[in-house]
């Protein structure tokens, strides 16, 4: 059964930021809820929920000229049919529209999206079975189950939003009660799987930001079955008119793994740069040497495809 502490349903971003501020205790912002909903539900954790889907704010898009706002609240759905996204980031498009089912995607939200737990079979499990098995480093034990005992944990990072929007260049702006930060996307993420993000509590994440430049990406995404299945391995590969080549790869490490080059460099080595780079370990439906074979045969794919 789902406890909630209290639930509060701002309608402005400074009246989430306050509630949030005031709270002592453990709070949650809600957006679709699909990811967050399903997770409180397995773990009974009693949080405060600040329902933020009320804030008309976090919902627009905004197109150029120079850049492309997206607005936290904008949906997954929304993404895929926008008339100028979808043009400009047919990549972008394509990652959105593989997310999930139908149903979801006109729910599940971008900043959600970014922000989504990470995953692994051995902590996406009931309580009752975590206990069953004995409690990993992301659930109050202290070693990790799938790493065979390590002291770290490699839980993956499953948006595949996040690996597509780095390969376009985003940056993000989160918001908090002593005022706004911008970074790079990639900045968000911290490589630790218990705490996967960057966050403090009451930030907030308000919107997206896309360069209007040059640039063309591929993304690609293997998982057991072409829907509702969460990735098992994400890759995004771009290239801009300068030639500045970059590589992202999501589902095979607790952060998205960045390679950055250009057209001059060794495509081989790229590749093994971002294959070296992941930290993928045994904790998935699909066998981590299938996954690691898949980096590199996805990524040349793709970098062949661009640079034909
Ligand atoms: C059946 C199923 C299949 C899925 N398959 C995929 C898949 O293939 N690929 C993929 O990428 N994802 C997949 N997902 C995950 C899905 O993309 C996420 O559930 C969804 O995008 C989360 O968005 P939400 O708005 O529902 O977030 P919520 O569930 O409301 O929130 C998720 C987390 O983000 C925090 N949060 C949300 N918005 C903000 C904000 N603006 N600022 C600060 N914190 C915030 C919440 O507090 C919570 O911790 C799947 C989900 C389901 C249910
Ligand atoms: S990777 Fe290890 S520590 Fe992390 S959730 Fe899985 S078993 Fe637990």
């Amino acid at each position: 059964m789902i406890q909630t502490g209290t639930y509060r349903r701002p309608r402005t971003l400074d009246e989430a930021l306050g509630v949030a501020a005031a709270h002592p205790g453990p709070h949650r912002y809600l957006a679709g809820g699909t990811d967050m909903m399903p997770a409180l539900q397995q773990s009974g954790e009693d949080v405060m929920l600040i329902d933020i889907g009320g804030i008309a704010a976090l919902k627009h898009v905004r197109t150029g000229p120079g850049d492309h706002t997206i607005g936290a609240l904008v949906t997954l759905h929304e993404l895929t049919v926008h008339p100028v996204l979808s043009a400009r980031f047919p990549a972008l498009a394509a990652a959105a529209a593989s997310i999930a089912t139908p149903v979801v995607r006109r729910t599940a939200t971008v900043g959600g999206n970014l922000l989504c737990e990470n995953r692994c079979i051995f902590f996406n499990q009931s309580e009752w079975w975590r206990d069953a098995i004995g409690r990993c480093l992301k659930c109050g034990g202290d070693i990790c189950i799938a790493s065979g005992g390590k002291k770290a944990c490699f839980s993956e990072l499953v948006s595949d939003l996040a690996p597509c929007l780095i390969a376009l260049g985003a940056t993000v702006t989160l918001h908090a009660a002593g005022g706004a930060r911008t970074m790079p996307l990639e900045q968000l993420y911290t490589g630790d799987g218990v705490k996967p993000t960057v966050l403090a509590p009451g930030d907030l994440l308000t919107a997206v930001h896309l360069p209007d430049e040059d640039r063309r990406a591929v993304f690609r995404k293997l998982r057991q079955r072409a829907t509702m299945e969460f990735t098992s391995l994400t890759t995004a590969v771009s290239v801009d008119a300068q030639g500045a080549i970059t590589i992202v790869l999501g589902g095979v490490d607790p952060r998205p793994v960045v390679v950055r080059g250009t057209t001059a460099d060794d495509r081989a080595a790229l590749v093994k740069k971002a294959w070296k780079g992941a930290r993928s370990v045994e904790n998935d439906m699909l066998s981590r040497s299938y996954r690691r074979d898949m980096i590199i045969t996805y990524l040349n794919e793709s970098l062949q495809q661009l640079l034909p």
